[in-house]
Order: structure tokens, then C-alpha cells, then sequence
């Protein structure tokens, strides 16, 4: 259904355009790059095992095929031109603030700096570095950090394990989509060791709260959106698709126990807030047009601040693996979807905005854990070892229900096309052993 001011690309034209685009980078037309030049994913580099304070600088970058290139350096000889000094920062926010023409704007320059047949070639080779030796960072610099609640399949598990199938959605659920807010400052970039945290546990077995490390620690598989065009009131869901960057892969931490004992009446607190990791590519909104979907059909019909105007989620394979340290190999726990969600990051900006909440630029929204119907399909340990009554066998032959240290958990996501992907990269975390 159209909206004013805005056109939705329908099926046939989405097919059309679902084609490699050919760059003079030939890593980049590996039909198994995560990287072509269709993607154009943004980060932040220095150069490994770089000596002077030029290399070891942090800069903007852009991955292409098996390489990053420097784009802060292109802006500095004035290859790259985007009216204002916009990739200076060491992060992305400067580029998200100055709002939807300078992001395309710079996504046109760069598929004519990288497409085949360009006549700046040496121009970028010169800032060009192998990913293999790059340092990668915080690719923005996060400015507050939501988490939602918005997988149905999720979200009935955990229900179903707490309160029983008859009750296992709470009747909110359906009409909007429930999230807290988070800890901005508790965001880092994959790679970053995790430790594990300590925090109140209370069972049945004793009758006092214990302080002692987490033996609930888990993982939720989720995707991160990124506020870029901040909003003083509240948006509608098309305004709110506008006002999104790009997005991310997030790993939300979780631990089950100390959730178990803090979260009434205001829900989770210090469960969530040992870390949470996201991918070091931010994948931009244009790179992913090939790929929208709905959402599911409703049970209910959504009050109108909510209701869809068009596609607004995204067909993302997704994937979590877990090695031990004792192991060799990953063993991989789930393979799921993004379009699973029931509530699209556009629906739940709107719904966040919908008070006349301020958004802010650099503002990360979590999407809430992404599980399917199938038991291979679930995105945290709660859900794949059901409250850790079914341990899972990996392929080394040990078992797992929640995290052990050592454990190195990986996400990764990538929506297929025509003989190319655009893929997330990874997002990596490995739990290490409680500081006492
Ligand atoms: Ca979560």
C-alpha cells in the first residue's frame, strides 16, 4: 500500500535489481564475498602492526572483496567530497547526522571509485589495505541502547518454560513491541572477550541470595538498527525507516540467573549488562533494498501508529556457532532468519518515538531475539537446551547448556542475491573466567 511521498520497490522491480554489480576489485565479484560492491559496509581500521601515528590511526573505511578501503584518507586528498569534512571522526555518527542525501551521496561516489571500468583505480589502491591486516573497531559511537522483546517464536519459548503454553505470550504482545533500555556504555565491538559476570543468584535449593559468578550465562541472537537521523516527537513507521543507518548483527548477553532474581517488577537490570557485542559492519539500509519483506500476518490488528505502509523487514540468514576451547571446529547451534521478527526496527522506532521520546543519532535498537519455529532454529541456549533441561551435544562430544569459559560464540549473517551476498561479517565474543 502505497504512502505519500514514498514509492516501495515491488517484487519485480526487487528482482531485477538483485544482481551482482561488478567491481574492478576481483575479490569483490567472488560470487562468495560477503563484500561486493552491491554491500559497500562501513567501519573503523587502523593498520596491524602499524608503527607511526598515521597507520595506527583509527579511520573510516568501507569493505570491498577482500580489502578495506581508507575513506578517510580519500576525503583528506579530496577524492572523496561530500561537501562538509564528514569522515574525519574515527567513527560513522558524523556521515549518520548529516542525513539521508550525504549517505547517499557518498554510496554513489563510492560504487564509481570501486565499479569496473573506474578511472580512479590507483587513486584507491593507494588507500587500500588487506582486511587480513586490519584492526577493526567500534564502527559508531553508540548514543543509547534499546532492546526489544520482538521474536514471537522467543518469546512463546520462554513463556512456555515460565509460565505454561496456556499463558506463555503476556497480553501486551501482540499489539506492540515490549523492550527496556539498555546500557550505551555496555556495547562493544566483536572480538571483545566477555567476562563473565557476577551478580545475586537466588534458587529454591537456599533460602539467601548469593553473590557468585553467573552459571546462566547466555547468548540471544538478534540484529542491531542504528538511528542516523535523530527525531524530537513522535514518527510514523515510514518516517521511522527513513531516520534508520544501517544495521548490525548483536550478540545480547544474558544472564539467566541473575535475571531470574532481579527482574520484578522492572524487568532485566544488571542480567543485561555485563556486554553487548555487535558486528564491525554497519550494512546500509540501499544494500539491503533487494531483500525486504514483511512482517508475519497479524492475530490482531495493530492500532494505526504501528500498522506497516510497506516491507519493512529484511530476508537475513542468520547463524550462531559455539567452540569450545578444547575444540578445533565450531560446532553451529541454530540457523535462523531476520524475518522471523514479528514487530520490523521500524515499527518499533515508531513505537519507541510514539511518547514523544527523543531519538538520537548513534541511538542502537536491539530487535530482541531472533528464533524460528524449529528447534535448530533457536537463538540462545534457553530456548536450544529448554532452561538447560536438554543439554545439547557439540561435535567435539562435550555437552552445554549455558556458556562455559573458554566458549567462543560467533554470529554471522547474509542475505543471498543473484550470484553475489551481502553479508555482516562476524560478530565474535569469547566468555572468559569471573575476575575475583
Ligand atoms: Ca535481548
Amino acid at each position: 500500500m502505497p504512502i505519500a511521498g514514498r514509492v516501495w520497490i515491488n517484487n519485480s522491480t526487487r528482482q531485477a535489481n538483485n544482481m551482482l554489480e561488478k567491481s574492478w576489485v576481483e575479490s569483490a565479484n567472488n560470487p562468495d564475498s560477503e563484500f561486493p560492491l552491491n554491500n559497500l559496509p562501513y567501519g573503523v581500521f587502523s593498520e596491524a602492526g602499524g608503527t607511526s601515528g598515521a597507520e595506527k590511526k583509527r579511520r573510516c573505511c568501507v569493505a570491498i572483496g577482500k580489502h578495506v578501503l581508507d575513506v578517510a584518507t580519500l576525503e583528506r586528498n579530496g577524492t572523496i567530497n561530500l561537501g562538509d569534512p564528514l569522515l574525519q571522526a574515527g567513527n560513522w555518527n558524523p556521515l549518520m547526522a548529516a542525513g539521508p542525501e550525504r549517505w547517499q551521496a557518498l554510496r554513489d561516489r563510492l560504487k564509481q571509485l570501486l565499479g569496473a571500468g573506474s578511472s580512479e583505480r590507483n587513486v584507491c589502491e593507494a588507500a587500500m589495505v588487506d582486511t587480513s591486516n586490519a584492526n577493526l573497531y567500534m564502527p559508531f559511537e553508540v548514543c543509547e541502547f534499546t532492546d526489544f522483546y520482538s521474536g514471537k517464536h522467543h518469546a512463546t519459548n520462554v513463556g512456555t518454560m515460565f509460565r505454561g503454553p496456556e499463558n506463555a505470550l503476556p497480553p501486551n504482545w501482540l499489539h506492540m513491541p515490549i523492550g527496556y533500555n539498555g546500557r550505551a556504555s555496555s556495547v562493544v565491538v566483536s572480538g571483545t572477550d566477555i567476562i563473565r559476570p557476577q551478580g545475586q543468584l537466588k534458587s529454591p535449593q537456599y533460602e539467601n541470595p548469593i553473590f557468585a559468578p553467573s552459571r546462566r550465562f547466555d547468548i540471544e541472537l538478534e540484529m542491531g538498527a542504528i538511528v542516523g537521523t535523530a527525531s524530537s516527537g513522535p514518527v510514523s513507521v515510514a518516517e521511522a525507516d527513513d531516520n534508520i543507518f544501517g544495521y548490525v548483527l548483536l550478540n545480547d548477553w544474558s544472564a539467566r540467573d541473575i535475571q531470574a532474581w532481579e527482574y520484578q517488577p522492572l524487568g532485566p537490570f544488571q542480567a543485561k549488562a555485563t556486554a553487548t557485542s555487535i558486528s564491525p559492519w554497519i550494512v546500509t539500509k540501499p544494500a539491503l533494498e533487494p531483500f525486504r519483506v514483511s512482517t508475519p500476518p497479524r492475530e490482531v490488528p495493530l492500532l494505526k501508529h504501528l500498522q506497516e505502509p510497506g516491507p519493512l523487514l529484511y530476508d537475513i540468514d542468520l547463524s550462531v556457532s559455539l567452540q569450545p576451547a578444547s575444540a578445533n571446529q565450531p560446532t553451529t547451534l541454530c540457523r535462523t532468519n531476520f524475518s522471523e521478527m514479528y514487530f520490523s526496527p521500524a515499527q518499533q522506532l515508531a513505537h519507541h518515538s510514539s511518547s514523544g521520546c527523543p531519538m538520537r543519532c548513534g541511538d542502537l535498537l536491539g530487535s530482541g531475539t531472533i528464533s524460528g519455529a524449529e528447534k535448530h532454529q533457536r537463538g540462545s541456549l534457553l530456548e536450544l537446551s529448554w532452561g538447560g533441561k536438554e543439554p545439547l551435544t557439540l561435535d567435539s562430544g562435550e555437552t552445554r547448556t549455558f556458556l562455559e569459559d573458554g566458549d567462543t560464540v560467533v554470529l554471522k549473517g547474509k542475505s543471498r542475491g543473484k550470484g553475489y551476498n551481502i553479508g555482516f561479517g562476524s560478530c565474535s565474543g569469547r566468555i572468559m573466567a569471573t575476575k575475583v
